[in-house]
């Protein structure tokens, strides 16, 4: 009896560390459902879920807000989509940034900020990221998730071994859970397949003529400062290219690939032959040769491990001390939908999209992301 007594208190001690530990990562982990606050532009017309376009997703962790901005005369209809990977925030915080300063005159836009909006519930364990980062506004700071490439694994389980998914491209079984693979989705599928179905839904209810995919990639990544354009767009990607030169900004351009199958600018094209575009910038955080991963990565996109890689000729964009960071991300894009737009104006009179609102980017790499967003209520 006496013998037994040590063993007892460290299992008690152990059992005690143990349910604390499941205790506090569990609180963490459910932090992540906590939704980041949007405030749109006064310019809003209305919010609706995708469940308005697919009912099947209603209350689903698939259902996510779409903000709504007509113009007074009827025109083209653009739809912007952020954080269909929600590791990638420029894409997300462009969206948002547009969210809560556009004004349309003619036409209607779309954003969808959290395509993905299980995978913004969880962020991937093994990569180290932190779980949110600020933007600080005058009014003080704003917190946005930064979660994972992939649906929450409690929404949709398990991962086939090999996923043959709605296009029919065979891939990895955990691409079962990225939403850029899952185009043109399954009314019956998964969760991730339903989401894809429902964007496929509302780009034919709301005859969108002009979508655009706003992603980010790691700097060692060969598709990266690129617009990706589906084949039936070439001119309008070319004309678009022109433009930002003139402006100063270097971006190359990449043609969908056609066996390659599944993704959103090849799925929307072919499917409905609109106008579909994918943006990459290039974020460190994502990167395998990153160091450190903290909010300034995210934020400042500083990193030594990829100013040497980059000195070694191993990276496909320029880095050096000053990084990328999210201010300069976030402006490429912004200079890409501009273009964008401007191109489909000047080659479809009879569906112009005129906007006003989005930030000039010298303005914006300036004064700060910050800047353009409204400060936390
Ligand atoms: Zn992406």
């Amino acid at each position: 009896m006496k013998r037994k007594q040590p063993k007892l208190i460290t299992g008690g001690i152990l059992l005690i560390f143990s349910l604390t530990l499941c205790f506090l990562s569990g609180r963490e982990f459910r932090s992540m459902l906590k939704k980041d606050k949007i405030y749109p532009s006064s310019g809003l017309t209305e919010v609706q879920k995708l469940s308005h376009y697919f009912p099947s997703l209603k209350g689903s962790p698939g259902d996510t807000d779409i903000y709504i901005f007509s113009g007074e005369e009827a025109g083209g209809n653009l739809l912007i989509l952020g954080g269909c990977h929600p590791n990638e925030p420029a894409g997300y915080i462009t969206a948002v940034l547009a969210a809560e300063n556009i004004r349309v005159q003619k036409g209607k836009v779309l954003i969808i900020p959290q395509a993905n909006l299980s995978g913004f519930t969880h962020n991937d364990p093994f990569e180290g990221n932190p779980q949110r980062f600020p933007i600080s506004t005058p009014g003080g700071d704003r917190w946005f998730r930064y979660g994972s490439r992939l649906t929450n694994p409690v929404h949709q389980w398990p991962d086939p071994v090999l996923y043959r998914n709605p296009a029919g491209q065979k891939l990895a079984g955990t691409e079962y859970r990225n939403l850029n693979r899952n185009y043109p989705g399954r009314k019956n599928g998964g969760l991730t397949e339903k989401v894809a179905f429902g964007i496929m839904e509302l780009l034919r209810l709301e005859k969108i003529d002009i979508a655009i995919d706003l992603h980010e990639a790691a700097p060692e990544y060969p598709v990266i400062n690129a617009i990706v354009f589906h084949e039936n767009s070439a001119e309008l990607a070319a004309i678009a290219l022109m433009e930002l030169q003139m402006e100063g900004i270097e971006l190359r351009l990449e043609e969908s690939p056609k066996n390659l199958r599944g993704l959103s600018h090849r799925e929307w094209g072919d499917f409905y032959s609109i106008e579909a575009f994918l943006l990459e910038t290039a974020n460190a955080a994502h990167g395998r040769f990153k160091g450190k991963p903290s909010t300034a990565l995210i934020l400042e996109g500083k990193d030594n491990n990829y100013v040497k890689a980059g000195r070694l000729g191993r990276l496909f964009v320029h880095f050096d001390e000053n990084g990328i960071p999210l201010e300069e991300r976030a402006a490429r894009h912004i200079a890409a939908v501009k273009a964008l737009i401007a191109s489909h104006n000047e080659l479809h009179s009879e569906s112009l999209i005129l906007f006003t609102g989005l930030p000039d980017i010298s303005v914006l790499k300036k004064e700060g992301i910050g800047a353009f967003l409204k400060p936390p209520k």
